[in-house]
């Protein structure tokens, strides 16, 4: 579905245009699509169909509060990887019990929290981090509800920075390892096991590693069942891919029916949950920035925006393509070759390189597929505040996310007294 159109040379999401958005909150900015969220969690919760499937919105990819309540009303559980992300859970009226606690590295206190709201499973990365949940369960006299997250030695193929199913990742145990700690959680009475975590990587284009993980987590579930050892539940992960250039990745649908396919194949009689994450929000959202200046060297043509690598890393950090388009097309301009870049002072702040634009300054430009680890990775580098984010819902637009201001900015640091002026 799209809900990013020009209509009449201008850019819309939904009904909005894009350009009434930024002259009221100004740029740059983060615009979500309410209709495109909602329709991608809608395609994975009825891919599974006659199955079902618990669809556990993966909140790192856009954790804002209200794209987190729009989930919960929806009816989503959700996959966190740390205390602050449970804490929004439970603030936008999501429910810890349709929630799964991932990550290598768990603190106490984290464990804790999770535990004390009722949380429904703790995903154990390690032999370590069973034995703190176990210890802190038995503190509180509670028993923890634990899956294992399996490491399938599986390539992704994807960026190496978020391919996690390898050998050598920090991710998940070996199979291996995990049969040693479903045996510990089997005989102990502190922890009730839920079922098998694996989650191989992200930004995924092709279905085979997802079915090749699949296929191995169902192996070993069988092995388990011949120990004694019954697997109810399957939770596989997040990860798949979106189109931000000329990608091709499988359809939410054809990435659920896959994974039926399989289930139904080998008999498996497991329940499933889901963690998608970038495949609802990635290509519901925009970065909207101002082009401040055009400048020209011997050798290139620079757009300098108001937006940054601290508002939008992705494509300095995963050398990743996003596409840019002008908010307004004004076919009385000009195009040529642009570097889009911003006013933070690292080569490596742009937004795109090499791209055919028609824009004069004051223009405005989208960046396109920014609604997944965007707005959630942008920092306060050079001192810039973080950009507004705005929700449309049909013709309307809501604010979701203020922009800082200086003083919210500073207002965690000070200057010991013998630092003060005399
Ligand atoms: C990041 C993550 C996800 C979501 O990944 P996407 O690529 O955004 O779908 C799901 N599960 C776990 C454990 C993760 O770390």
């Amino acid at each position: 579905m799209n809900s990013i159109t020009y209509r009449d040379n201008q850019l819309y999401v939904d009904n909005v245009a894009l350009a009434t958005i930024a002259h009221a909150v100004g740029t740059p900015a983060y615009v979500y699509s309410r209709r495109a969220l909602e329709w991608n969690w809608q395609e994975f919760n009825q891919g599974f169909s006659p199955r079902t499937a618990a669809i556990r919105y993966s909140v790192k990819s856009n954790s804002n509060l209200a794209i987190l309540a729009l989930m919960a009303k929806l009816g989503s559980g959700f996959d966190i990887v740390s205390g602050g992300e449970l804490e929004r859970v439970i603030r936008a009226h999501g429910k810890a019990n349709q929630t799964v606690f991932s990550g290598v590295a768990k603190s106490k206190k984290e464990i804790e929290f999770a535990l004390k709201s009722g949380i429904f499973s703790l995903n154990v990365e390690s032999p370590a981090e069973l034995a703190r949940i176990h210890i802190t369960a038995k503190s509180l006299g509670v028993v923890a509800p634990v899956s294992v997250r399996v490491n399938p030695d599986v390539d992704a193929i994807t960026h190496p920075h978020i391919s996690t199913g390898l050998r050598e990742a920090k991710f998940g145990v070996d199979f291996e390892q995990a049969l040693e700690l479903f045996r510990d959680a089997h005989h102990s009475e502190q922890l009730n096991i839920i079922g098998i975590a694996v989650h191989i990587g992200s930004q995924m284009t092709s279905l085979e590693p997802i079915i090749d993980a699949l296929e191995h987590v169902i192996d070993f579930s069988e092995q388990l069942g011949e120990v004694g050892i019954e697997i109810h539940h399957l939770d596989l992960g997040g990860g798949l891919g979106v189109r931000y250039r000329d990608e091709q990745p499988p359809t939410i649908r054809e990435y659920c029916s896959a994974i039926g396919e399989v289930l139904d194949r080998r008999n498996a009689a497991m329940s499933l949950s889901i963690e998608p994450g970038r495949a609802i929000t990635a290509n519901a959202g925009v970065l909207v920035t101002r082009v401040e200046y055009i400048k020209q060297t011997a050798t290139k043509n620079f757009a300098l925006v108001d937006g940054a690598m601290n508002d939008l890393i992705r494509p300095v950090l995963y050398d990743a393509w996003m596409d840019i388009v002008e908010v307004r097309q004004d076919h009385n301009i000009e195009a040529a070759l642009y570097d889009v870049v911003g006013p933070v002072c690292e080569t490596g702040d742009y937004l795109g390189k090499n791209r055919m634009l028609a824009i004069d300054p004051g223009d405005r430009l989208a960046v396109l597929g920014a609604g997944a680890y965007g707005a959630v990775m942008a920092s306060n580098y050079n001192t810039r505040p973080r950009p507004v984010e705005i929700l449309v819902d049909d013709e309307e637009f809501d604010v979701i996310r203020s922009r800082e201001s200086i003083d919210e900015m500073l207002c965690l640091e000070s200057i010991p007294d013998q630092l003060s002026p005399d």
